[in-house]
């Protein structure tokens, strides 16, 4: 029996990841570490019982638990304080959380002689303008006295750490840059853009654009993205590899809320928000973000497969149910959000 280790696995793309990794071999059990702070029992709720290990801590100490518990084959290291709303709150945990979660995953990494995964973002990009942006890139980030950068930090340093264990101990990490990443189970809640929208336009509520709606974004399935993470992390030639993870069609905030509201086939209009009422005043948005993925595409042959249009109608029927009367309901909606 495969042992895989997801942390974060009860989160958006790890309960994605979670049911790619048990459909793709029939003997693979997942030990998912998760202290549900954004997480949710019930997105495992599709994998058999029987190939699931919860472990309801956090990543550090529940990563610990997990390799005493027995061999570990692969880990994929997700967990995170995401969305921009939890980043501005809690800057100092952010980092501080992050490096100490990182470490504990690549130690476990290293007793097993296991292969790792660490998800880091294209906010490690921070507001560069030269786009696409590739892996070797320079970067420019925003002063320290902007806390919505810590993210982006944090991102950096977990690379780093990684980075210089497999020169150290020769683990074989791999990392990858999210880039947006959007479908069903994205909770609205910590700031992420698409639920928001999809979930105003549901209620045939305003969809709030901030700033003036130019700023381009790329987004990719969650099930694509899901696809192709064990493809990335097998690969014996990725170890040590920074990857690029994500779509590369550009859409504008604007462009986005139009067609949520074209595809869902909703009244709802289309309001425009200053920076400065969204989020703490000198808020630094990035212009364009958009990914170079021809290494990830040599390295994996990734060709996303599903549409926005696609995605933005699955993600609606996902709202539908969750909110019916039969499921229960649990809060998603409310915060504004841009930093995934
Ligand atoms: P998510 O919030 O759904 O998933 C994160 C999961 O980690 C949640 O289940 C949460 O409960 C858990 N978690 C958070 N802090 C933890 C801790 N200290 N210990 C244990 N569990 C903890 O978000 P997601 O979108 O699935 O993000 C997964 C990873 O991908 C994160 O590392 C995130 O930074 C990265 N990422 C995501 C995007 C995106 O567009 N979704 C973009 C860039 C990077």
């Amino acid at each position: 029996m495969k042992r895989v280790l997801v942390t974060g696995g009860a989160g958006f793309i790890g309960s994605h990841l979670a049911e790619r990794l048990v459909g793709t071999g029939s003997s693979v059990v997942v030990v998912v570490v998760d202290d549900l702070s954004t997480g949710h029992v019930g997105n495992l709720a599709r994998l058999p019982r029987n190939v699931v290990e919860l472990i309801e801590s956090g990543a550090a100490e529940g990563t610990a638990e997990a390799a005493r518990r027995g061999r570990i084959d692969e880990i994929y290291h997700l967990a995170a304080a995401v969305g921009v709303d939890l980043v501005l709150r809690q800057p100092s945990e952010v980092i501080e959380g992050s490096l100490r979660n990182t470490r504990a995953v690549l130690e476990a990494a290293r007793q097993w002689s296991c292969p790792v995964l660490i998800a880091s973002s294209s906010e490690v990009y921070g507001k560069s303008e030269r786009v696409p942006f590739r892996e070797e890139d320079d970067v420019v980030y925003g002063p320290t006295t902007m806390t919505r950068w810590s993210y982006a930090y944090a991102k950096g340093m977990d690379e780093f750490v990684a980075l210089n264990h497999r020169q150290r101990h020769g683990t074989k990490v791999v990392i990858a840059r999210f880039f947006n990443t959007v479908g069903p189970r994205q909770s609205g809640v910590w700031g992420m853009v698409l639920p928001r929208f999809v979930g105003a336009a549901m209620r045939g509520e305003a969809l709030r654009v901030f700033g003036d709606g130019t700023q381009q974004r790329c987004f990719c399935d969650v099930r694509d993205v899901a696809e192709v993470l064990p493809v990335l992390l097998r690969g014996e030639a990725n170890a040590g590899g920074v990857f690029n993870v994500g779509g590369d069609r550009l859409v504008s905030i604007r462009e986005l809320a139009e067609m949520v509201i074209r595809v869902l086939d909703s009244d709802s209009r289309i309001e425009m928000v200053p920076y400065e009422q969204a989020y703490e005043a000198g808020f630094e948005d990035v212009a364009v973000r958009q990914p170079d993925l021809t290494r990830l595409k040599r390295a994996t042959g990734f060709e996303p497969r599903r549409t926005l249009e696609q995605t933005i109608r699955d993600l609606a029927a996902w709202l539908a149910e969750e909110d019916s009367p039969a499921r229960g309901t649990r809060p998603r909606h409310g915060a504004p959000g841009g930093i995934g």
